[in-house]
């Protein structure tokens, strides 16, 4: 009997960690000169940032879109408008949405624009707002970021082969997220 409980948990582990699954990720942008601009380092040789940042080099222009292949439910977390420059909206997040995955993950996208597209919902690779730069954000680009209960991982990334100066174009895989 005692080795019931060790044998339990085992189980709930397994069916745990089998809940979360790897998705696919394209860029945010659908313009063929959108890139990657930071990727484990800030402007790729600066502090740790652990994220994609991806811009196409305007502002307030273009549909910043859901990433993750497939339909899924994109929370909205709104209030900070439209900004081409830097505030502390939402603890420097400004507008973004989270896909919530199993044990822990989830999938941001942060500095969306406001507009009549920035609500919660669920989609494919729709619009979201446009690429802006509302939060803590220097010049306008979309924040991608796998985390796990808090932390952000690199790995989907890195395994997807994605690079400082990759193309960010939304017909370009550029992770492969746990959710
Ligand atoms: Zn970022």
């Amino acid at each position: 009997m005692k080795l019931v409980t060790p044998i339990l948990i085992a189980l709930v582990a397994i069916a745990t960690s089998a809940s979360a699954y790897a998705a696919t990720a394209r860029g945010p942008i659908c313009q063929t000169s959108a890139r990657v601009g930071s990727t484990t380092y800030y402007s790729c040789n600066g502090g740790y940032h652990g994220a994609l940042d991806m811009s196409n080099g305007t502002c307030n222009s273009w549909n910043h879109r859901g990433m993750i292949l497939g339909s899924r439910y994109y929370r909205y977390y709104g209030g900070c408008g439209q900004s081409c420059r830097a505030t502390s909206c939402n603890g420097g997040a400004g507008n973004y949405v989270v896909v919530t995955g199993g044990s822990g993950w989830q999938f941001r996208q942060l500095h969306i624009g406001a507009n009549a597209s920035s609500k919660s919902k669920t989609c494919d690779r729709c619009a979201l707002g446009l690429v802006s730069s509302t939060g803590q954000s220097y010049g306008a680009h979309v924040h991608a970021d796998n985390r796990r209960y808090g932390t952000r991982m690199t790995a989907w990334y890195t395994s997807a082969g994605t690079t400082c100066g990759r193309s960010a174009y939304c017909g370009n895989v550029v992770g492969r997220p746990t959710l």
